[in-house]
Formats: C-alpha cells, sequence, structure tokens
C-alpha cells in the first residue's frame, strides 16, 4: 500500500523502514496532519499518524474524498481522531494499543524520584560549583500512598513498580483490572484524591477525564500533593493547577504532556521566544518538572511501534483483523 506518514522524524524513519521490509510504499512528511496539510494524502491508501496530528472532522473529510482508507496511528491514544467521521467516510482506524507500558510507568516514576529529590536542581547546582543542600530536602516513597488514576497497561505497570518502594497503591478505574490483586486497593475517585501524597495520571482523554484536575478536586487533595501526568494534557486545567502550586496546595507537578502541545512539543524553538504564557508560568516554579512528551521514547518502544503500525497496514491490504485493535 501506498502509505503517507505525518509528523515524520528521522527516530521514525529508522524504525519504521527495517520493520516494514519494502511491503509498503512509506513517504514521509515532517508535517503534522490537519485539514491544510491533509491534501498531500490524495493518492495514497493510507495515513500513519501521531499523538499531535488533528483528525478532525474537516481532516477525515479531506482523507475520505482524497481516497484514504485506512488511518494507521503509531501511538495509543487516539482522543486527536473524529472516529465519527471515520465512520462516515468508511475509514478504518487502528492503534498500537501496548507497545511498551513500562517507558511510560518508568519515566512517571523518573518525575517522581526527580521532584522529590530535587535532582533537577542538584545537577545545575553542582555545575555551578555549589554544594549547598537548602531547598533539597526530600521524603521517603516508602510508607506514602500513591493513587493510579486509570489501570490499563501502564497505570499496572506503574503501580508495580510503586508498590516495589513500599508505597500503599490506590488505583480508580470503572474497569477493575485484576492484574493489580495484591498491588493496589480500588476505591471510588474522590477518596482517592483525598487520601494519596502522590496521584499519577493513566486514564485516557474521553469526555468524562477531561480537566479531571481541575480548582475543586485540587482543593480535596492533600496539602502539598504531587501530580504526575504522562497520559495525556486536556486531564488537566493548567490555570487551575497554577493556583495550586501558588497557594501550595499542589507541593510538586511532573508532566510531560500539555493540553496546548501540540504548538510546541516535537520540535527545536530554543531561537523563538515562547508566547504561551500559562506555559511559561509553569516554567517559573521550582517544584515543577516538563518533559516533552518523551514517555514513550525507549528503543523498545520504537521498535513495538513500528512492527506493530506495519502489521495494522498488512492486515488491512490482507483484509485481516486477527491481532489489530481497530478503533474503527
Ligand atoms: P489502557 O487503555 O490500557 O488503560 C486505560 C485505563 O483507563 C483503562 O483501564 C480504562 O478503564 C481507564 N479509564 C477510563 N476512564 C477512566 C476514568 N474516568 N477514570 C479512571 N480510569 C479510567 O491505556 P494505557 O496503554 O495504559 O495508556 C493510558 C494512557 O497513557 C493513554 O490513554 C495515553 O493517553 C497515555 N500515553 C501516553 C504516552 C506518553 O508518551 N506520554 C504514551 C502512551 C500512552
Amino acid at each position: 500500500m501506498k502509505v503517507a506518514i505525518f509528523s515524520a522524524k528521522p527516530y521514525d524513519q529508522e524504525h519504521l523502514n527495517p520493520a516494514n521490509q519494502g511491503q509498503h510504499e512509506l513517504t514521509y512528511f515532517e508535517a503534522h496532519l490537519n485539514p491544510q496539510t491533509a491534501i498531500l494524502a490524495k493518492g495514497f491508501d493510507a495515513v500513519c499518524c501521531f499523538v499531535n496530528d488533528t483528525l478532525n472532522a474537516e481532516t477525515v473529510r479531506t482523507l475520505g474524498e482524497a481516497g484514504v482508507r485506512m488511518i494507521a496511528m503509531r501511538c495509543a491514544g487516539y482522543n486527536n481522531v473524529d472516529l465519527e467521521a471515520a465512520r462516515k467516510f468508511g475509514i478504518r482506524v487502528a492503534r498500537v494499543p501496548e507497545y511498551s507500558p513500562y517507558a511510560v510507568a518508568e519515566h512517571a516514576v523518573a518525575l517522581i524520584l526527580d521532584l522529590n529529590r530535587n535532582i533537577h536542581r542538584a545537577y545545575n547546582r553542582v555545575r555551578e560549583n555549589d554544594y549547598s543542600l537548602s531547598g533539597l530536602l526530600g521524603f521517603d516513597l516508602h510508607g506514602k500512598t500513591v493513587g493510579v488514576v486509570g489501570t490499563g497497561k501502564i497505570g499496572v505497570a506503574f503501580a508495580r513498580i510503586m508498590s516495589g518502594f513500599g508505597c500503599q497503591v490506590l488505583a480508580s478505574d470503572p474497569v477493575e483490572n485484576p492484574d493489580l490483586q495484591g498491588f493496589a486497593r480500588y476505591v471510588d475517585q474522590e477518596l482517592l484524591l483525598r487520601e494519596a501524597d502522590i496521584i499519577s495520571l493513566h486514564c485516557p482523554l474521553l469526555p468524562q477525564t477531561h480537566h479531571l484536575i481541575n480548582a475543586e478536586t485540587i482543593q480535596m487533595m492533600k496539602p502539598g500533593v504531587m501530580i504526575i501526568n504522562t497520559s495525556r494534557g486536556g486531564l488537566i486545567d493548567t490555570p487551575a493547577v497554577i493556583d495550586g502550586l501558588k497557594s501550595e496546595q499542589i507541593g510538586y507537578l511532573g508532566l510531560d504532556v500539555y493540553e496546548e502541545e501540540a504548538e510546541l512539543f516535537f520540535e527545536d524553538y530554543s531561537n523563538v521566544l515562547l508566547q504561551d504564557d500559562v506555559f511559561a508560568r509553569l516554567l517559573t516554579f521550582p517544584n515543577v518538572v516538563v518533559t516533552g512528551h518523551q514517555a514513550f521514547f525507549t528503543q523498545e518502544a520504537l521498535s513495538a511501534i513500528a512492527e506493530i503500525t506495519i502489521n495494522n497496514l498488512c492486515a488491512f491490504e490482507q483484509s485481516e483483523s486477527e491481532g489489530v485493535e481497530w478503533v474503527v
């Protein structure tokens, strides 16, 4: 099949080409897929997209009219795809449901350890020949309560690691996962928010989970709580979190995702002035660490994403459904 790969980076090519082994004709576009660029897909059978491509109704309509028959997401989340529009135009949508839950879970843990022990501040101090410890005081993770919102593949991997640190793990999810038995206790979400010293988000972005962390829920939390979001930016109302940081209700914030990240992440803007004032304010807090949607970014995960994406394309071409998680 002829496949147009959007938001393509050199590392995508380095993993997709060997996985493809010449089975499909892959064309790489650096551009994001959005209503303006969708016309580039004319003449292709499929498009392959990533987290910050905009597959809204307008984009999907252009894809449908251009003859595209499949959208192969090379990520787990698909909140950026208008599924109704895909159905309407008879376009099938596949995703990569599981490539390495450990990659994302371990990154969430890295953010916790960094924030708790002030590694980001210590790194800068030592480089300045400053070995003072004031302001670097951390806390033992052992014995603390960790709340995991969303106990799918990543949430379970995360809960197991935190349990290994000697934490008490609380979980909330409309569907209980038996893999967590012995590692965590399910409670309702409000209790989790009230009891946890550390809250880590691992649920998808849905209308029900949009701004799950907001002014009201922040007020329920323990003063000085640590919030970690490696899931999707829209789970957090960022201005409310900034207020929470200013009042010290939130003691630590670790983000790998940001609601308006599509304008920023994955690009080098080091020579450009930052225009997003909300994001700029976040970066002023010493107790906030932000990474640019890199939780998935491990060798193992990129190889698995490439293999599964190529398998999904092959399955579509051969009208086989086995082993494919079709979203539409
Ligand atoms: P998954 O589908 O295995 O698990 C998601 C879980 O969330 C499910 O158990 C579901 O029941 C639960 N859930 C749904 N609504 C909920 C709610 N209202 N409250 C609590 N739980 C709810 O997904 P996963 O593979 O574990 O991935 C989780 C999320 O991580 C994805 O949706 C994606 O947004 C994000 N992600 C981020 C990165 C990154 O690089 N930062 C990479 C991969 C995935």
